[in-house]
């Protein structure tokens, strides 16, 4: 098979916040089980680099440069295809851990601007050609914090908990068309940017998120989970897959050694 060959006849995968983190690892997962990945991110030079890696390990990957919170971009990312086989909304993060008395509105505002509008606008824009391949997946990648709350979280906990609920009605409306919604919610991930964004670049409280738990998730373990939740036969949908690392047993209770 030529390469252009190869190009046409494979499934093709958008992934949102491919920059960093989980939609990096998704992004090579996902391109090792046989997807021509297209990473989405706003920062160029990671996701430039991060194709050129795929692409140099054999399998198929392109980058584009995109903010989701950017609605006319988004529109003019989605024009490109005509069909599309799997998007993965992984594009988000916590911005302080502020209680509700002290948060900053304009955080709160961004956070559900990034995690649901850009979600929203995203697969909004992709519906058509992902309902268009007959065989089209939604994954959304929420969060234990859309499903329960902790002080100290509730702008995240508010944007992930909508981000939930725009996954569990999108499934409901679209039923009967070939589309999938998929929605993995992953608890306590080390990732080398999550806590950082969120502590506002400050090393020392983004390490204590994670201070003497021995073996918090990676972002290959939710990568992981992602690429064997798309990867079930299309008339299998996950509806919701909750993974937490095994020292974690609730949002609450976190082991921690020492
Ligand atoms: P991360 O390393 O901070 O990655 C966040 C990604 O989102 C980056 O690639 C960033 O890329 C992208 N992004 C942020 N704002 C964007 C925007 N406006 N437009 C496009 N891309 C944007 O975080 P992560 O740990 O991998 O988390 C990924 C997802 O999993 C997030 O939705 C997060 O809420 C969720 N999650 C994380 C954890 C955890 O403990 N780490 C747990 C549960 C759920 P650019 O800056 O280059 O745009």
């Amino acid at each position: 098979m030529t390469a252009t060959e190869q190009q046409a006849s494979s499934p093709v995968a958008v992934v949102t916040g491919a920059s960093s983190g989980i939609g990096a690892a998704t992004a090579r997962g996902l391109a090792a089980a046989g997807y021509r990945v297209v990473l989405t991110a706003r920062r160029k030079e990671r996701i430039d680099a991060l194709a050129a890696e795929i692409t140099e390990a054999g399998q198929q990957a392109e980058a584009y440069v995109l903010d989701v919170t950017d609605r006319a971009a988004v529109d003019a990312f989605a024009e490109r295809f005509p069909t599309l086989d799997v998007v993965v909304n992984n594009a988000g993060g916590a911005l302080g851990a502020d209680p509700v008395a002290t948060g900053d509105p304009d955080e709160w505002r961004r956070m559900y601007e990034t995690n649901v509008i850009g979600t929203l606008h995203v697969t909004q824009a992709l519906l058509p050609a992902l309902t268009a391949s007959g065989d089209g997946t939604v994954v959304v990648v929420s969060s234990t914090a859309g499903h329960g709350t902790y002080e100290g979280g509730a702008g995240y906990v508010a944007a992930k908990h909508a981000e939930h609920v725009l996954a569990e009605t999108l499934r409901l409306e679209i039923v009967g068309s070939p589309v999938r919604v998929i929605e993995i919610a992953p608890g306590l991930v080390k990732t080398e940017e999550f806590a950082l964004t969120r502590f506002h670049g400050d090393p020392e409280k983004a390490a204590k998120v994670y201070a003497g738990v021995a073996a918090p998730l990676t972002a290959d373990d939710v990568a992981d989970t992602i690429t064997w939740a798309v990867t079930r036969p299309s008339h299998v949908n996950i509806d919701l897959l909750v993974v937490r690392p095994r020292a974690q047993a609730s949002n609450y209770k976190l082991h921690r050694e020492g």
